[in-house]
């Protein structure tokens, strides 16, 4: 196979050779040829070394590298690259599992492979391609999905219409691509019960970066009046009912995210009688709310999704957990995170920290919580660590 050949300026080899996948156009000195937006092209040195094959773009990051070898991205590539994540995610106890059956397939460069999300639903995949090079081969890895799962998954969706760049040319609509077409909705994590509407849902439709920490937030609810806010599908209620808190409030702005916890609890519990929704404004309910609680949550959307916003998203930080604290009993434990990339874990803490200080009571950290292993961070490509969580005992 003949694929079009990039030539880095002198100097600029080294990043790659690091294994960072990705190449920025201001790296480059020569493109021998003009090739399509998501075409595979190989990447060399300034002295002709051959650095690593990928999919191009034509925007500032150019070329996402799919591997570091010379090698051919035909169909035993998908192959060798989807099993490998697969036989992860089955060292990791989450495939085959009677009790978890929604997991990150292929979390893109934490995976080696850039520009690419799969996620499991039950017996669906839902792919969600973040580069038009892997929106082009989205039937191949597909078919591939299908192949590895040996018959297990039924269906694959494509799910990219909110997060392909060049949306205008290529009109990305979601919608089935492979299998059976058909939507698994019930679904289970550590054996709770979820109904997601993950066609329409945020993200692949569940936040599955909180299992693990919805599973800790379990551990602590015993005897607890528990307020989650920003619940969204009730993940973090849910469990905080299973672990025996005596009542759960949920809070998120959206209606429809009220309505969906309130039909997990109820999957759950036959009587949800302790559990209470409010679609309502989460800093709105923190500052007129009247109750106070033994354990508060707090996992708010991206409060800063570039760069220039990082100081009005710390200040932003610093409200909502002093607010979350005054709302504190005593000895009370605050769960709060992050998932803004652009705030790193120390400007995370310091904003935490920040808000304790105001409030004047005395507060020890308990956990330092991340993505789980479903989410692998890349060592060489650390802007893939997006969630950050801190667990707080609050004087
Ligand atoms: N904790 C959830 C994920 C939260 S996603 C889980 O475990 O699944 C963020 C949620 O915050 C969304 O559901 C969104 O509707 C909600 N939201 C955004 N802004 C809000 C605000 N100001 N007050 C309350 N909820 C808000």
């Amino acid at each position: 196979m003949n694929y079009i050949k990039i030539t880095l300026k002198p100097g600029k080899e080294q990043s790659l050779q690091r294994f960072h996948p990705w190449v920025f156009s201001g790296a480059i000195k020569r493109i021998d040829g003009t090739p399509d937006e998501g075409e595979v092209v190989e990447v060399f040195s300034s002295d002709g070394l051959f650095l690593g094959i990928g999919h191009y773009h034509s925007g500032s990051i150019t070329v996402r590298i799919l591997s570091f070898k010379q090698e051919p991205i035909n169909d035993d590539f998908w192959s060798i690259k989807l099993r490998d994540a697969l036989n992860h995610r089955k060292a990791l106890g989450l495939y085959p599992s009677t009790t978890t059956n929604i997991f990150r397939l292929v979390h893109g460069e934490g995976d080696n492979l850039p520009g690419l999300i799969v996620d499991i639903y039950g017996d669906t995949a839902v792919v969600q391609c973040h580069s038009i090079g892997m929106y082009l081969v989205r039937d191949i890895i597909a078919k591939t999905i299908l192949k590895i799962f040996e018959g297990y998954i039924k269906s694959v969706y494509d799910k990219s219409s909110g997060t392909l760049p060049l949306r205008e040319k290529f009109n990305p609509t979601d919608g089935f691509i492979a299998g059976e077409g058909h939507l698994s909705s019930m679904l289970l994590e550590y054996g709770n019960k979820f109904d997601i509407s993950w066609d329409e849902g945020q993200k692949t439709g569940f936040f599955i970066d909180q299992r693990e920490n919805r599973r800790l937030v379990q551990e602590y609810s015993k005897g607890k009046t528990v307020l989650n806010t920003f619940g969204y599908t009730g993940g973090f209620s849910v469990f905080a009912l299973q672990g025996g808190a005596t009542e759960v409030t949920t809070v998120d702005s959206s209606e429809k995210a009220i309505f969906l916890s309130k039909k997990n609890v109820a999957a759950n519990f036959e009587n949800g009688s302790n559990h209470k929704a409010f679609a309502v404004d989460a800093f709105e309910y923190l500052r007129t709310t009247k109750d106070t609680y033994d354990l508060i949550i707090l996992d708010p959307p991206a409060f800063a999704k570039h760069r220039d916003a990082l100081k009005n998203a710390l200040q932003a930080y610093k409200r909502l957990n002093l607010a979350a604290i005054y709302k504190l009993n005593p000895g009370g434990i605050l769960f709060t995170f992050s998932c803004s990339q652009v705030v790193n874990r120390t400007d995370f803490r310091n904003a935490v920290f920040s808000a304790c200080a105001i409030s004047g009571r005395e507060a020890s950290i308990l956990h330092q919580l991340t993505q789980p292993a479903d989410h692998p961070i890349n060592i060489y490509h650390p802007e893939g660590e997006y969630l950050k969580g801190l667990v707080i005992r609050v004087k």
